[in-house]
């Protein structure tokens, strides 16, 4: 499997990445992936780009070393009530929005009630487009109630290969979360969410969990680069060049 798109990335703007954006994109161009998104930290993650990281993205192409780009943010889900940490004009720069939930900017307990309520909170927000890494161990919940409220809102969710490498216990998670997604018909996006430009677009253990499960090719939009063109296109009006 070679997936088209790679929707979560980043560079050295967040600073415990290492790429530049132009490395990342010869990297995608390299190995076929024909969109990229860059997705570096919304502002509640430590070492987060200043905001005007994301004000100024009217200066990068459209189109990088021939790859499809989209500039967008990880923003970071900070409380049990889905709250992000960019408000609707901040979000209002970015083209594509991967909504996570990380350690280091939260201060609610952790709970499954907590954080299935935190989810389901998030998928009322119109601005964000993928549930990001949702199997790690520190953020249990309630994975029925998630993926439902997922489908309901018509939203993506990630299988996240980074996450699935290095979180404990989101690989075995992510055999019962996607399961659930096959089942309910779910789309799901496959993201590297590579912190180095070598890592663009390699995805074994992604790729292993969703031949585990009998995982449909249809409902994974990464294997469709032109379907997520069309999904930014006609929610954010943004005109990609014709291959
Ligand atoms: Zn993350
Ligand atoms: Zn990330």
């Amino acid at each position: 499997m070679q997936i088209q798109a790679d929707l979560h990335t980043h560079t050295v703007a967040s600073t415990h990445a290492y790429s530049t954006v132009t490395e990342m994109a010869a990297a995608a161009a390299e190995i076929g992936v024909r969109l990229l998104g860059i997705t570096d930290h919304g502002p509640g993650s430590p070492d987060a780009p200043h905001l005007w990281h994301f004000h100024n993205y009217k200066v990068l192409p459209r189109r990088l070393n021939g790859v499809h780009m989209l500039y967008g943010v990880e923003a970071n889900i900070m409380d049990e009530y889905g709250s992000l940490d960019m408000d609707e004009h901040e979000l209002s720069f970015c083209e594509w929005v991967v909504a996570s939930y990380h350690t280091a900017c939260v201060r609610f307990e952790r709970t499954p009630e907590t954080v299935t309520q935190g989810y389901l909170r998030l998928c009322e927000n119109p601005l964000v487009d993928v549930i990001g890494h949702p199997t790690t161990a520190m953020f249990p919940c309630d994975y029925e109630a998630v993926v439902r409220a997922i489908r309901d809102a018509g939203k993506l969710v990630e299988i996240n290969e980074s996450s699935l490498r290095w979180k404990p216990a989101a690989l075995e998670n992510a055999y019962r979360f996607y399961a659930l997604c096959r089942d309910l018909q779910v789309p799901v996006v496959v993201n590297t969410d590579a912190h180095f430009a070598g890592l663009v677009g390699k995805t074994p253990l992604a790729e292993q969990v969703l031949r585990e499960i009998g995982f449909p090719d249809a409902l994974n939009y990464s294997l469709d680069a032109d379907r997520i063109m069309a999904i930014a296109a006609e929610k954010r009006g943004i005109q990609f060049e014709t291959d």
